[in-house]
This record gives structure tokens, C-alpha cells and sequence, in this order.
């Protein structure tokens, strides 16, 4: 989508009907390619599958003990707090917000300035501030925002462990068309909205990392957020957020959502609401009218996934919702709490698991783990989530659609006879399929190789190590590899230097 503009439209929506996902969006993209993936009756696929109508499957409680944390405790830690009261027209398609952002430096050093990130201004004419002021123990000498980042100078510098409020004012103009951030006739999203505080490393600095045509390139510390969204006039509409919405009165509504790695937003006057509730987990549907069918199963795949990923991974889901946003976009996004998927999927779903609307759904699923509880620098290690969420489709088949097995390896994997090494950066590659191909694919294959070296119990007790040790925290790929091969066998060092660089 980056490589269209405004005039671009007709020529995106044409494209779009007829390759479907085939258009680069910087998402959570899993592409199958140019042509719309095979359904089971495609002769290019030369694979013996079973077609079944199957029933979506469910976990029984045995299966999983879920201990739930408060999705509502008070900010008392230290992670930085967000404060919004925002007006949203939704005819004009205009967000005017006033942010509190509350920040105690933990940085362990006196800090000269702060860095903030600004993806909403990426692209020219979306953000416009208005209002700037920093409180606290320093105050603000200057600022500058110079693309997607905002540095605040202080007019002394911030000791360890001092504390600041910065409180701004602006507003967001989404694109038409945009996709995370962007409105059509038929919704607006607000996704990466907002200024917020980038993690912080000790040798580097700020980590803090510029667009690209392939991937993700934010980095996201856990923050609580309490956003406040006063609709203009609300008749109609209905908000799809990463988060429980309660109203507080006709046209407010209040979304707290703490130890997240963002708050998101949706919001449309054509969304059908569905549901599934599994042992207390509510999954959320905000689907298109037309598309309910597939939206109740892409709700119900993910309520099964949410309970098969909390065992696999030994950390429960720490939300107590979770919304599947269907949106007129390509491809997927993963969000703290919330995922958007295409309305192509949507369409083309065959009521059978062997297609995207199943895959990405359970995909999509399992990011709340790897990005949601365990963190990594998408930019510069985005194999780190993203081979994990391609193995985990495998996982979910494994478990529910064992005789889908052989199916899955070839449709997902072996149909783009993936090549290369899998640690590419997002700015290694500029072409969609090549990146997806090495990252999400090979990633795949890594994962089952280390799988069958380590065996099935090393290799999920080290899965669990990994979640429970870096539990809304951020990891990196040696922290990974060290904890699922402590001390590694000759095949394990083999298998590395094969699949990295
Ligand atoms: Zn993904």
C-alpha cells in the first residue's frame, strides 16, 4: 500500500479485487503470492488432502489451567502510562486528541532528552501537534519531530529514576484508504495513533527504527493505557478496540488496557458483533455484514487457539478479551488485544480449514505470545515473532487436523520453495515474497528442525522457559537460542549456521 498514494485508488481497489492480497502492505503479511491461494479443488496443488467440512475444535477445560490476571491494575510500576481524551468525527474522518504520557526514566542514567515515536507521522499531512509541555523534574528546553521521531530536549538533564509528565495535543487525519491507520466508506482504524516512548537500551540508545517496504519496524515496551473517546455522534457506530469499551455515557466511552504493547481502535457503522466465551475469554468478532459465516469461524478458530496457545505456551492469555477486526485491507496485523484480517479471507472462506480465513486466523492468534507477552525488535529480528506465528499454524493443526499435516507443509511452505537464510532484517529485502519466504517460511522449517534435533520435550519445555522468562518483556534472538539449546548438540549448531547468517 505504501507504494500507492491518493490517485493510486482505483488502481489499488482494481488490483486488489483481483489479486487479492497480492499488493505489499506493511503488515503481518503472509502472502501466498500473486494468485489467490489454491482452494482445495486447484490442480496446482499437488497434494492429497481430505476434504472435510470440519467443526471448529474446542479445548476442554482439562486441558488448560488458565489463571487470569487483572486486565485493570492500578499503574503503580514502573512502565510508562498513557493518558487520551480524544474526539473522533467519524463523517470527517478527524481525531483530535489530548495525551498525558507519564514516564519515570529507568534508564539507570541521567537522560539529556527523550525520544519519542510518532508512527502517524510517517506519511505527510496525517499528524499535526499543537501543543507540547513537559512537567515534572525537567522541563522542556526544545523539540523537534523529524519523521517518526519527536525529540524533547530538557532544560536539564533527567536523573535515574526522575519523573516527568509530557502532555500533548494534535490531531490525526487518516488516509483514505490507509490500512492500519487509514478510513474507507466503511470504517476508520486507528492503530499506532499516538506519540509513545520507545524501549530503551544501554549500548544503543533509543530504539527507535525507520519504515520499510517489507515488515514491521516498531519496537514496543508494555505501558498501560486509559483512553477516553468522545464520538462526535456515535448513532450507529460501533467501536472495535484492543480492549473492553464501556460506555460512559451516550457518545463517551472508556478503554483501559494496562501491561499492553498498544491500544487500537477501530470504529465502523457496518460491523456485526460475534462472539465465542471459552473459560472466560471473550474473543469478538466486528465483521462486515454479509461475511458472518466466516466471521464466526475465524472468532471461533481464534477462541480455540487462545486456549491451545495458553497450554503450549505456558503463559495463559493476559487479557480477558480479544477483538478479530475484519477490515477492507490486505493481508493481517497483529495488535496487543487485537488483530485485523483481510475481508478477502473472509470472502473466500470454504467452511473447511484448508484455506487463509482458518491459517491466519490461528496466525494472527498466536502473535498475542510472540509480540504481545514476549516482545522483539521487529525491524532487526522480525524471524524472532514471525517464524514462531507460521509454526504456530502448524502447532494448531498438529493438535486439531493431525491428518492436515502433510497439506499444511506443502500449501504453506513448499508451494514458494522458500531459500535463503531466515535472520534477514526488514531492510535486507525489499521484495515481499522473497522476505516472507526466508522469514516466515524458513523460519517454519528452522523451528521443525530444532523441533526433531532437541525432541518434542525439550523443545516445548523451552518454549514455556522462553514465554515464562521473558513475559511482557522483550527478547532477543541469542536470548531464544540460548534458552532452547542451553548447551547445544552438533546437529543444533549444524542447523543455526544453515538457517543464519
Ligand atoms: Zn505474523
Amino acid at each position: 500500500m505504501n507504494k500507492f498514494d491518493k490517485n493510486g485508488l482505483l488502481r489499488i481497489v482494481t488490483l486488489y479485487v483481483i489479486f487479492g492480497m497480492a499488493l505489499g502492505l506493511a503488515g503481518c503479511s503472509i502472502q501466498p503470492g500473486v494468485q489467490p491461494p489454491p482452494t482445495l479443488a486447484d490442480p496446482t496443488v499437488a497434494v492429497e488432502i481430505t476434504a472435510v467440512t470440519q467443526t471448529i475444535p474446542t479445548v476442554t477445560p482439562e486441558q488448560v489451567t488458565l489463571t487470569l490476571e487483572s486486565t485493570s491494575e492500578p499503574a503503580a510500576s514502573k512502565r510508562t502510562a498513557y493518558q487520551f481524551e480524544a474526539d473522533l468525527d467519524y463523517n470527517k474522518h478527524n481525531l483530535l486528541v489530548r495525551q498525558s504520557i507519564q514516564y519515570q526514566n529507568n534508564t539507570s542514567q541521567d537522560l539529556p532528552e527523550i525520544k519519542l515515536v510518532v508512527p502517524a507521522n510517517e506519511k505527510a499531512g496525517v499528524f499535526a501537534l499543537t501543543a507540547l509541555t513537559v512537567s515534572g523534574d525537567v522541563g522542556i528546553m526544545d523539540y523537534a519531530l523529524d519523521g517518526v521521531t519527536l525529540t524533547i530536549r530538557f532544560d536539564k538533564p533527567l536523573p535515574d529514576s526522575g519523573s516527568i509528565e509530557i502532555a500533548l495535543e494534535y490531531n490525526v487525519s487518516p488516509k483514505l484508504q490507509g490500512g492500519i491507520l487509514g478510513y474507507t466508506a466503511k470504517r476508520i482504524n486507528f492503530s499506532d495513533w499516538y506519540p509513545f516512548v520507545p524501549p530503551y537500551n544501554a549500548q544503543s540508545g533509543w530504539v527507535i527504527h525507520q519504515p520499510s517496504n517489507v515488515g514491521e519496524y516498531l519496537v514496543y515496551d508494555d505501558a498501560d493505557f486509559d483512553l477516553t473517546l468522545n464520538l462526535v455522534d456515535s448513532t450507529g457506530l460501533t467501536i472495535a478496540a484492543s480492549a473492553e469499551v464501556a460506555p460512559l455515557d451516550l457518545d463517551s466511552f472508556r478503554i483501559i488496557q494496562n501491561d499492553s504493547r498498544n491500544i487500537t481502535f477501530s470504529v465502523s457503522d457496518q460491523y456485526t458483533i460475534l462472539t465465542n466465551t471459552t473459560n472466560g475469554i471473550t474473543v469478538k468478532g466486528y465483521i462486515f455484514k454479509g461475511d458472518e459465516a466466516a466471521g464466526q469461524a475465524s472468532v471461533d478458530y481464534t477462541a480455540s487457539a487462545l486456549q491451545l496457545y495458553s497450554e503450549l505456551f505456558g503463559v495463559p492469555y493476559p487479557h480477558q478479551t480479544m477483538s478479530v477486526v475484519e477490515s477492507d485491507f490486505p493481508d493481517g496485523m497483529e495488535y496487543d488485544g487485537l488483530y485485523y484480517l483481510s475481508d478477502f479471507y473472509f470472502k473466500n472462506y470454504d467452511n473447511t480449514f484448508q484455506n487463509y480465513l482458518a491459517l491466519l486466523s490461528v496466525h494472527e492468534t498466536s502473535h498475542q505470545w510472540w509480540f504481545g507477552v514476549v516482545g522483539n525488535d521487529q525491524a532487526l529480528e522480525p524471524w524472532l515473532d514471525e517464524s514462531l506465528a507460521t509454526y504456530s499454524e502448524y502447532l494448531y493443526i498438529e493438535r486439531f487436523y493431525p491428518e492436515l499435516a502433510n497439506w499444511w507443509w506443502e500449501y504453506r511452505v513448499a508451494t514458494y520453495k522458500p531459500v535463503g537464510r531466515v535472520n534477514l532484517t526488514i531492510y535486507d529485502q525489499s521484495d515481499l515474497r522473497v522476505y516472507i519466504n526466508a522469514v516466515y517460511l524458513q523460519g517454519a522449517v528452522f523451528l521443525d528442525q530444532l523441533r526433531q534435533a532437541l525432541g518434542d520435550d525439550a523443545f516445548f519445555t523451552g518454549l514455556r522457559t522462553y514465554t515464562n522468562t521473558y513475559d511482557h518483556d522483550l527478547a532477543t534472538w541469542d536470548d531464544f537460542i540460548k534458552i532452547m539449546a542451553p548447551d547445544p548438540s552438533e546437529a543444533v549448531t549444524a542447523l543455526v549456521q544453515e538457517y543464519f547468517k
